[in-house]
C-alpha cells in the first residue's frame, strides 16, 4: 500500500514538473508585448531569468512566470534604504527636482509615485516650499491619493517595476490635470546586442521588469492619453 502511494506520489510530482515546464516554455513562446501587443522574440537571460523584446516598440520585458510575489518584493524593497538628507542620492534624483523646480511653482500640488522608504525628491521640493503627496504600495499605502488631481506627478525608478505597465500609465495619466505633467526616471535600453543586455547591471536587480526604449514612450502616450513626451538621457517627461 505504501509502494503504490509512494508511485502515485512520485507520478503527481513528474506531472507536475511536466505542467510547470510546459506553462513556462508555452508562456516564453505566445507572451505578446505588454505595451503595445506586437510580437515578441526571445532576447536575454540574467541568470534563469527569461526575456523577450517586442519586435515593434522594442520593449523588454521579463516573463511573468518570473516575477517575485509581493512578500518577496517588499523585503527587497526594505533592503534598498536612502537616506533623503544623503548628498549622493540627492545627486541622483537631481534631474527630476531640477525640472520640477524649473516648471512648475508652489501652490501647485504634485505626486510622488512609488515614493519609497526614502523619499528624497519630496524632501528637496517640501524644503523648496511644495505640497507633495506620496504614494507607494509598499510604504506609503493610503490610496486617498488616488481621489486627487495632480499638475505634477513623479516616479523616480519605479517604472522598471512595473508588472502592468499600461494600467499604471494609465493610471497616472487619469490623476493629471490638463497639460499636467509626469517626470518618470530609468535607464532606457536601445542597442540590439543581447551579450551587452545580460551584463547590464540594471537587470542584475530581480524586481527590474520592464526596460523601455524610446519606442515605448510612443505607445504608451498615444494608448495613455499624453499628448506629447520628451527623452533628456535617463529623464522621461509625458505631457498630458
Ligand atoms: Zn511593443
Amino acid at each position: 500500500m505504501l509502494k503504490i502511494h509512494f508511485f502515485g506520489y512520485l507520478f503527481k510530482k513528474s506531472c507536475d514538473l511536466f505542467y510547470f515546464r510546459f506553462v513556462n516554455t508555452y508562456s516564453n513562446l505566445i507572451s505578446d508585448c505588454i505595451i503595445c501587443n506586437g510580437s515578441t522574440s526571445f532576447f536575454g537571460k540574467q541568470r534563469d531569468r527569461v526575456f523577450r523584446r517586442c519586435e515593434s516598440c522594442f520593449t523588454i520585458f521579463l516573463n511573468p512566470a518570473y516575477f517575485l510575489s509581493e512578500l518577496e518584493e517588499q523585503k527587497h524593497y526594505e533592503c534598498h534604504v536612502n537616506d533623503v538628507k544623503d548628498k549622493g542620492y540627492r545627486d541622483f534624483t537631481a534631474p527630476i527636482w531640477k525640472e520640477i523646480l524649473k516648471n512648475h511653482h508652489k501652490q501647485e500640488i504634485g505626486l510622488d509615485f512609488g515614493a519609497g522608504p526614502g523619499p528624497v525628491i519630496s524632501e528637496v521640493l517640501r524644503e523648496n516650499g511644495f505640497l507633495i503627496e506620496l504614494y507607494d504600495p509598499f510604504f506609503h499605502p493610503d490610496e486617498k491619493v488616488f481621489t486627487k488631481k495632480y499638475d505634477f506627478i513623479f516616479a523616480s525608478e519605479v517604472a522598471e517595476h512595473f508588472h502592468d505597465p499600461l494600467k499604471e500609465f494609465m493610471r497616472l495619466s487619469n490623476l493629471l490635470n490638463p497639460n499636467g505633467k509626469l517626470y518618470v526616471m530609468t535607464h532606457l535600453f536601445e542597442k540590439n546586442n543581447r551579450k551587452e543586455f545580460e551584463n547590464w547591471y540594471y537587470i542584475k536587480d530581480v524586481t527590474h521588469v520592464v526596460i523601455y526604449h524610446p519606442n515605448s514612450f510612443l505607445e504608451i502616450a498615444k494608448s495613455c492619453g499624453f499628448s506629447k513626451f520628451q527623452i533628456k538621457d535617463r529623464l522621461i517627461t509625458l505631457i498630458k
